[in-house]
């Protein structure tokens, strides 16, 4: 039985998607950190993209290890390596993905059967429902980490557990989100891209998905109390459980390797990129990343680069993936830009570049780690959401943070949907918005100013003594507590 944290064996089961696995990495290393002994469960594809993150970790005499499960993907129908999201071409085969994960239950359970010393506490992310039962049999708590924020978690909990968007005829009418302190107007459609429901098989996973969630002995929040202390409040009421606000976790990742290499084999060399930002003003550069998942056109891909190239600031643009026709458009345009503007080829080192200090402003997909990475940094942002629940994080970063400017995207657009929607994004619109968050005028500047100053509390949180540094060892202790009481 468990009586100091040194005794504490956590582990963690990270979704197979970026915007899941990153954090529970950076959490798998700061519980280690915390002298807590780690075990992460994934598959050989996911291990070799943090394998040198945790390589480092075992260097510096950390208690941590992975332990790959291979996913049975063939058996649903998926080919064979595909264990990642964002190796599914479509959506409609998320729900393959989904089966073939339900099928770990029982390989995990030989595994933690086997483990030293034995599992105190399974963290899992909410999208693996059968880890309940799995905890319960080994009578041990059980965690959820879900991905975003306290406010969009809130905003989730009430789209989802209210009338409030039956109510509402078409997808394109504005409401006002009933439930919470801040005047939040957004679309049924904006509203409803988390938990998009639609075939059986679909409904029955979210079902299962909330009795999980339901059952769950507290829940792990990347974000820092200073940041939503309204949310975190009403979050824990709304849940009738304990939230743990823990992060921002990007922030564990302090030397240039850890920041450089964080989730992906990155597509510029660390050294250059530093090297060109060191060239470059204070404050003056734009970063431009969507997202481990967003895909656009070609055509909305030449309209964002010609809007880059109408504005008058250095920047940096991470395009996920290129097709031919984009590389044929790029040779001239990098030609064009090369004074001032760095393409990137897919993985761009992104909490590298948002920590630099020539770094002025970002603009996002919003999903909720860059969002918080982009707070984290101190800097303003412009949102340009696709899906899921970004659009909920840029309500957050516009009318409650007010660190934002939004480029002006009203339609969702899902994975593989990008054809169907064209071009939504004119270069006018993302000039006018990329200028408008680096201008040092009155409401530029207070903007900047704001964005900096929960730049600083982010830190702060982060650092013994702070919040969400006392929430971590909280959480060991109220682990330890649970056992005990179990023993
Ligand atoms: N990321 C990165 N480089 C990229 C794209 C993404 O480092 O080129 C990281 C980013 O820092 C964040 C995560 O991948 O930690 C993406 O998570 P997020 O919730 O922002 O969005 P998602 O990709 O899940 O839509």
């Amino acid at each position: 039985m468990a009586s100091s944290t040194k005794d504490v064996h956590f582990v963690l089961l990270p979704l197979m998607q970026q915007g899941h696995m990153i954090p529970m990495i950076d959490i798998a290393r700061i519980l280690a950190n915390h002298h807590a002994t780690v075990t992460i469960i994934t598959t050989p594809v996911n291990a070799t993209r943090f394998k040198p993150a945790i390589d480092r970790a075992i260097q510096a005499k950390l208690k941590i290890q992975v332990i790959e499960l291979q996913l049975p993907l063939a058996e649903v129908g998926l080919p064979e390596g595909c264990e990642n999201f964002d190796m599914l071409p479509s959506i409609d085969l998320f729900v393959k993905m989904y089966a073939s994960m339900d099928k770990l239950e029982k390989p995990l359970e030989h595994v933690l059967k086997r483990l030293t010393p034995a599992p105190s506490c399974i963290i899992s992310d909410n999208q693996f429902p059968w880890t309940t039962d799995l905890a319960h049999r080994f009578g041990i708590p059980r965690l959820v980490f879900h991905g975003p924020g306290c406010f969009t978690y809130l905003c989730l909990h009430i789209v989802m557990n209210t009338n409030v968007l039956n109510e509402i005829s078409s997808d394109l009418d504005y409401f006002v989100l009933p439930g919470i302190p801040d005047r939040i107007k957004l679309t049924k459609g904006q509203a409803s891209g988390w938990g998009k429901r639609g075939t059986k098989e679909m409904d029955d996973f979210f079902d299962r998905m909330s009795v999980a969630e339901e059952a769950a002995d507290g829940i792990v929040v990347n974000s820092f109390e200073e940041l939503e202390p309204n949310y975190v409040k009403l979050l824990n009421e709304a849940k009738g459980k304990k939230v743990w606000c823990i992060g921002p976790v990007s922030l564990h990742n302090r030397s240039v390797l850890d920041m450089a290499d964080r989730g992906n084999k990155a597509g510029i060399d660390e050294h250059d990129c530093l090297k060109w930002l060191d060239m470059k003003e204070l404050r003056s550069v734009i970063f431009v990343c969507l997202g481990s998942m967003s895909s656009f056109c070609n055509e909305q891909v030449f309209e964002l680069g010609l809007g880059l190239e109408l504005c008058n600031v250095p920047f940096i643009w991470c395009i996920r993936s290129t097709t031919d026709e984009m590389e044929k458009w790029l040779l001239g345009y990098e030609e064009r830009v090369k004074d001032r503007g760095v393409i990137i080829r897919g993985w761009a080192p992104q909490v590298l570049i948002l920590s630099h200090k020539a770094v002025g402003g970002f603009v996002t997909h919003c999903g909720w780690n860059s969002t918080l990475e982009g707070v984290s940094a101190g800097v303003p942002m412009v949102t340009y959401p696709q899906f899921a629940d970004q659009f909920l994080n840029e309500r957050f970063v516009i009318d409650v943070l007010k660190t934002g400017v939004s480029i002006g995207v009203e339609v969702p657009v899902g994975v593989g949907e990008q054809d169907k929607y064209g071009v939504l994004v004119k270069k006018e619109n993302i000039k006018t918005a990329v200028e408008s968050v680096m201008n040092d005028e009155r409401e530029g500047k207070a903007r900047r100013e704001r964005a900096r100053e929960l730049g600083e509390m982010a830190k702060r949180a982060m650092v013994e003594g702070g919040s969400s540094y006392l929430n971590t060892t909280l959480m060991i202790q109220d682990i330890i507590e649970e056992l005990a009481k179990n023993a």
